[in-house]
């Protein structure tokens, strides 16, 4: 197993991936936040049935946390970070500092467009600004063929796409699916904040999204799909955020009756002082 080149600046991950592309070499990149775990894993396995070279960018955004104390308590795992990387054969590591992404006199903003402006949008404002942003940043520093994304975040993932297609950025993006724990629970690096009361309690999520696929199976009904998913969440959380049926193209609420295979329901709930996120096409499919 060799070691992943680390690349601390985007010069160095622009050179390191130019002499691949120039040896004709696909790369391909998956971005994350680090504190890695086997949600991100399966995003490296996706990435190397895509390409020939596997670059994770690990980046505690600044930008797009809307609460300096999430960002504060965000959890920070590099040595244990780079040795999953090098035990899942990623070729190089692209972790910058604060420094080298946002220099003294940075001062340009990628401003999504209207799908940013729901859900999401609303509860963490600028969040997808600072997503756009990085993910732009990180793209034009690694230059990748395809960069991976988790479906776990739904909406981030449909703001890249708009974004990427929008600005001519030729990098393919690919979406994979979500890795769970056995009960259910989404893997999420946030996971490791709660505590075993809140760990045990968030199962509810996972119960909502399945009741309700069961609900769209039976009627369609908007209205009572979110009823059905509340009724395992609501008792659960400390507080909810959105628990709502979205068309995956738009995220916008469809009114009366929906298509399960096109729509999604999607959840933001809070247990103990965290905030976790988690969504299920309405077809169960996803
Ligand atoms: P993060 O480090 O949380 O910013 O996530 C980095 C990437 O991993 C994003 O594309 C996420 O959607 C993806 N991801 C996070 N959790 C999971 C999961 N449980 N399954 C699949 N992908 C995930």
């Amino acid at each position: 197993m060799t070691t992943p080149h680390i690349l601390t600046g985007p010069d160095l991950a622009q050179s390191w991936s130019l002499i691949r592309r120039r040896a004709g070499e696909r790369i391909s990149l998956v971005p994350t936040m680090g504190a890695l775990h086997a949600g991100h894993l399966s995003l490296i396995d996706a990435a190397r049935r895509h390409s020939d070279r596997v670059m994770v960018s690990i980046f505690v955004n600044p930008t797009q946390f809307n609460r300096r104390d999430d960002f504060d308590a965000y959890p920070r795992t590099v040595d244990d970070d780079i040795e999953l990387c090098r035990n899942a054969g990623v070729d190089a590591i692209y972790l910058p500092t604060v420094e080298a992404m946002y220099p003294t006199g940075f001062a340009t903003t990628i401003e999504p467009g209207p799908i940013a402006q729901h859900w999401e949008g609303t509860h963490r404002p600028g969040h997808f600004a600072g997503v756009a942003t990085v993910v732009v940043k990180l793209l034009l520093a690694c230059a990748p063929d395809v960069a991976v994304f988790g479906r776990k975040d739904l909406q981030q993932l449909a703001v890249i796409s708009r974004t990427i297609t929008d600005l001519n950025i030729a990098t393919a993006i690919v979406g994979a699916p979500t890795i769970r724990e056995a009960d259910g629970l989404a893997m999420s690096s946030r996971n490791r904040r709660l505590s075993p009361d809140a760990r045990s309690r968030a199962t509810a999520i996972h119960r909502g999204l399945l009741a309700a696929v069961t609900s769209a199976a039976r009627s369609g009904d908007v209205d009572q799909i979110e009823r059905a998913a509340l009724a395992d969440i609501e008792p659960a959380a400390d507080s909810i955020e959105y628990v709502a049926v979205i068309d995956r193209a738009t995220f916008v609420r469809p009114t009366g009756v929906c298509a399960p295979d096109s729509c999604a329901l999607i959840v933001a709930a809070w247990f103990d002082g965290v905030r976790l996120i988690d969504n299920m096409t309405l077809d169960g499919l996803d």
